[in-house]
């Protein structure tokens, strides 16, 4: 990559766990369209995993995927094994403060520190210029933010819109496990986040909204809300009605399957 980088070459870089769908291209052809390289990295990365049953049953359909990244135009494919970007136990912490203890913090524990440590390694083996994420997990791009200003990382980020599907549920690798009726019922979340968006427009005060959507996700059945918050867009705190940037965040498990979504309100 150096050598491509010292010839005048942009090298973009997607990371992924694999299972690729169109959310997952959509960032190759933003990575395309902005630099000359095409990176994109599967890996299962243990460590950001809270649940075991949740990596063992984390779908790894590498043949589908390698056809997607060729037909998607990618150029190199990083696939290591779990040994080879883990030696042992690490247990190394990186403080970035309490944004990683926040929203899928407080129900994910440690989970940030597991993507940090792997997105490190990653950004050290392929030192790409650009790296793109997707903003369906905003608060993973405002912890990759701060892991790249804490550590002068020569890298920038670009945070993707989400792609959903016609219906409006956003595109997930674990949506494979919805069962036909989690399916239906999934369409709750991006429901209440329209919702919410309208009624933030039309000026209904931020708690209220927050209470109409709990409702509304709490009323369809197989749903179990885990949070619904209308945050700061920066710290991801509540927001207030003079935050300059407001976003709805949303985690609940449908049937068996945890999913989150989002928007942006402001
Ligand atoms: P994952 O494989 O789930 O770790 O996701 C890899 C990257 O794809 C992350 O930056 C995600 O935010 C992004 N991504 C996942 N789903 C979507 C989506 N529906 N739209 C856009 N980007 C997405």
């Amino acid at each position: 990559m150096q050598q491509l980088q010292a010839a005048g070459q942009k090298v973009g870089f997607v990371p992924t766990m694999g299972a690729l769908h169109q959310g997952h291209l959509s960032l190759i052809a933003q990575a395309r369209q902005q630099t000359d390289v095409v990176v994109c990295s599967i890996f299962v990365n243990p460590t950001q995993f809270t649940d075991p049953k949740d990596l063992e049953k984390y779908p790894r359909p590498i043949e589908a995927d390698i056809a997607k990244l060729e037909q998607a135009g990618c150029d190199v494919l990083f696939n290591p094994p779990v040994n080879e970007m883990y030696a042992g136990h690490e247990n190394w912490h990186l403080n970035i403060g309490e944004i990683e203890h926040l929203l899928e913090g407080e129900f994910r524990p440690g989970h940030y520190q597991g993507v940090m440590q792997v997105v490190n390694k990653l950004f050290s083996i392929i030192n790409p210029n650009l790296a793109f994420f997707g903003q369906k997990d905003y608060q993973q791009v405002m912890v990759i933010e701060q892991l790249i200003n804490r550590l002068n990382l020569p890298v920038k980020l670009v945070m993707c819109p989400i792609e959903r599907e016609p219906d409006g549920l956003a595109m997930s690798s674990r949506n494979i496990h919805l069962t036909a009726d989690d399916r239906r019922h999934a369409l709750v979340l991006s429901r209440a986040l329209n919702k919410a968006k309208a009624e933030w427009q039309a000026g209904v005060p931020l708690l209220s909204i927050e209470q109409n959507a709990a409702e509304l996700i709490n009323l369809e059945s197989g749903t179990r809300l885990e949070y619904f918050v209308l945050a700061n867009g920066q710290t991801l705190h509540a927001a207030t009605p003079d935050s300059q940037s407001i976003v709805a965040l949303v985690a609940a498990r449908v049937g068996n399957t945890r999913l989150i979504d989002n928007v942006i309100i402001r």
